[in-house]
């Protein structure tokens, strides 16, 4: 059932002493702003300091980023890795969700970890050094085994939240005692403070009544989360059709910070209230919303009543790519639009929910999110030189108009420097090409030999 492993090209490196030199750097730190001309010092792993003409330590390695914006590496807050392998396939097949219902029951470990190296390897060629990996097809313990490996060996930052198999029955609770020997285990894992742990959570389920999960189910299974002390989350409100899901689960009393609702394209004035008044995140993911016809984004509204907001891919079945320039670009102007004002959302605002709001929605603000000495260093050097950039002027609005993936010259998580260059360090982005394509064929070719 598994398909071949793709191994690292180079391996990813160290984590020694690194400086960034003479970048305009956004820190995305309210106390610190913008430093023109600036450094960013690393150390283990750790930013050791943000400043101007910053003195090099023995044994240093010095990246120079003159006429280059530095900044923050990019939060995506909801992305369903292993389903990469299905890019391209939805409109010429049954749809987004019956394709995953359909191909998903004859993924084995080995192509959710090619679905999932694969996904990485263009995080980190786009400039996404934080992914929330809603990981909804885990079969077996070893399909969790095979998403952390791919994970760990990519060297992103990432909450890995453990889900049901596609196709689950709705009565049938998902496989609790596996996401309890997974907690128990965490600690003793590689990259313990690269990966943390959540749960991939039904609710009550969807608009298909077949999916709809009884609350006996449902109850045990955040209960399950919230006595082990991890982080939920939810899709809930994504069709106009599904529509109160969050007043469902305000009404269950299980709205709270610690889980975070997905897409709310048709949450009531109601809904947001609550969600607010509990604390509650949000993320959209506006290219899979408009895509799939779920609607548009309520980012004013849900800024507006104070609620944590965090953008993300989603699936690149539905969305194509993992271009987080363009999931920012198509933020700022959807509200502008539903706005009617230029300035509803600026493209500073936007960031941030790239950004620091991203991080501090997945509760990783203490690591990541901004260049704030003492935090883990994940951030990344826009070449600005390029002919869709050609000069810094507003470094905000650059990233959020004008930036593209292929901009992005140099990639470091947590202190490892991943891409540079413009070139991947780590991974060998055509061998897992190669390889994603060769599993996806065993995919279909068992799906064809399933009986039906
Ligand atoms: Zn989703």
């Amino acid at each position: 059932m598994t398909s071949p492993e793709s191994g690292p090209a180079a391996g990813a490196g160290g984590r020694g002493s690194l400086l960034v030199r003479g970048g305009h750097v956004i820190t995305m730190d309210p106390a610190a702003g913008d430093i023109p001309g600036g450094d960013v010092l690393v150390s283990d792993g750790t930013i050791a300091a943000v400043g101007t003409g910053l003195a090099v330590p023995p044994g240093t390695r010095v990246l120079e980023a003159t006429g280059m914006i530095v900044a923050p590496g990019l939060v995506d807050t909801h992305w369903h890795l292993w389903n990469t392998l299905l890019r391209g396939m939805s409109e010429s097949g049954p749809g987004y969700f019956r394709l995953c219902r359909g191909l998903g029951p004859a993924f084995g470990p080995g192509d959710i970890y090619q679905g999932t190296l694969l996904a990485c390897a263009e995080a980190i060629s786009s400039g996404v050094t934080t992914v929330h990996d809603w990981c909804h097809n885990i079969r077996g313990p070893e399909y969790a085994e095979a998403g952390l490996r791919a994970l760990a060996q990519a060297g992103v930052r990432a909450r890995f939240s453990y889900g049901y198999p596609a196709a689950h029955r709705g009565d049938q609770a998902m496989d609790l005692a596996g996401l309890r020997r997974l907690h128990a285990e965490w600690d003793g894992r590689a990259a313990p403070g690269l990966l943390s742990l959540g749960l991939a959570w039904r609710g009550p389920g969807g608009s298909d009544p077949a999916m709809r999960v009884p609350a006996a189910i449902y109850r045990r299974e955040i209960g399950t989360a919230r006595e082990l002390g991890i982080p939920v989350t939810v899709h809930a409100c994504g069709p106009r059709s599904a529509a109160g899901q969050i007043g469902v689960l305000a009404s269950a009393g299980l709205l709270g910070p610690d889980l975070q609702v997905v897409h709310a394209n048709w949450a009531t004035e109601a809904e947001i209230g609550q969600l607010a008044a509990a604390g509650g995140p949000v993320t959209i993911s506006p290219w899979s919303e408009i895509l799939v016809g779920y609607g548009l984004p309520r980012t004013a509204e849900l800024l507006a009543a104070g609620i944590p907001v965090g953008l993300s891919v989603d699936t690149t079945a539905l969305t194509g790519n993992a271009d987080m320039f363009a999931i920012m670009k198509l933020t700022q102007g959807l509200a502008n639009a539903a706005a009617e004002d230029e300035f509803a959302l600026t493209a500073r605002r936007t960031l941030a929910l790239a950004t620091i709001d991203g991080a501090r929605s997945l509760g990783l603000a203490d690591l990541t999110g901004s260049l704030t000495p003492g935090k883990r260093a994940d951030l990344i050097v826009v070449s600005a030189p390029d002919p869709n950039l050609g000069m810094v002027t507003d470094p905000a609005q650059l990233l959020v108009t004008a930036a593209q993936p292929g901009n992005v010259d140099t990639v470091i998580a947590d202190g490892r420097v991943l891409k540079e260059g413009g070139v991947l360090t780590a991974l060998d982005a055509a061998r897992i090409g190669r390889d994603a394509r060769r599993a996806l064929d065993g995919v279909i070719a068992r799906s064809w030999s399933a009986p039906r």
